[in-house]
């Protein structure tokens, strides 16, 4: 079974990730407008009543934005644990259709093998996924302050990983945000920056071997795409490497970027 991921937005105003397996297909987040959402969807061959389920990392506005319209409109289940559907429905002031999983348990939505892998950060109960679908495994994991060894793990086996690399920490150090802010980014319960994806890619390709890593969920304020990229450059000649053990390319923040199918090589979009 052919297998795609597209990339419809990553980063602080809205998430989405679209998985498509033959005549099924997945969001893993809801963080466009529902509008957006379904234009984006059609435009790939998908209907939004054609969705097993829309899984959620956390209830944060730029995860959620058109989760709750979306399942009401079409009857599909909102996929994650109970802390994050108590949260959405309380913000959201209605509930929808939904279905629990327990953090750090594994559900079937469809045909994907679906686990939620406890991550850190300031919500209710935040998570990130393994999805695995006709042999291909995914691997996600976006607003968290440290890589949580359930990341780690989930990591093992993936064929595309798409990790958080929210900032430049010099570029936040010295910015504009208020000091509080920078705080609250820099801690545990924050997000990973490029020296923390960078070191995830480095790690698990020393002891796994290649995959593709997608750089998600970058700041508009804080981060750039080169900049990102610029930095797994330096860290893979830091490391007397000859050539990038990993593929790796940037999730763009405001529009659909990057496509990953299991039959061929990763595209990248218009990156600058
Ligand atoms: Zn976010
Ligand atoms: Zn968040």
């Amino acid at each position: 079974m052919d297998i795609t991921v597209y990339c419809l937005a990553s980063g602080s105003s809205a998430n989405a990730l679209l998985l498509v397996a033959g005549g099924d297909a997945l969001l893993i987040d809801a963080g466009l407008g529902v509008r957006t959402l379904r234009a984006e969807m059609e435009k790939r061959g998908v209907a939004p009543s054609s969705l097993s389920g829309i899984l959620l990392t956390h209830e944060h506005i730029d995860h959620v934005r058109g989760a709750v319209p979306l399942a009401r409109k079409w009857g599909v289940p909102l996929v994650t644990n109970r802390g994050t559907l108590g949260a959405l429905f309380a913000q959201e002031r209605r509930d929808a259709p939904c279905r629990e999983v327990a953090t750090n348990g594994d559900v079937g939505v469809g045909p994907f093998g679906v686990r939620a892998l406890s991550v850190s950060h300031d919500a209710a109960d935040p998570v990130g996924f393994r999805v695995c679908v006709g042999g291909a495994v995914i691997a996600y994991a976006t607003d968290t302050g440290t890589v949580t060894p359930a990341f780690r793990e989930a990591c093992v086996g993936a064929s595309l990983v798409a990790v958080e690399s929210n900032h430049d920490i010099h570029k936040l150090r010295f910015g504009p945000y208020p000091e509080h802010l920078k705080t609250r980014i820099l801690s545990r319960w924050g997000h990973l920056s490029n020296n923390a994806a960078c070191d995830l890619i480095l790690s698990h390709t020393h002891e796994h071997g290649p995959a593709c890593f997608w750089l998600s969920h970058l700041s508009e304020t804080n981060n750039t795409p080169r900049m990102a990229l610029n930095y797994w450059k330096k860290r893979v000649k830091a490391e007397g490497l000859r050539a990038a053990p990993a593929v790796v390319e940037v999730a763009l923040r405001d529009r659909p970027s990057l496509v990953y199918r299991t039959r061929s090589r990763a595209v990248q979009l218009a990156l600058f």
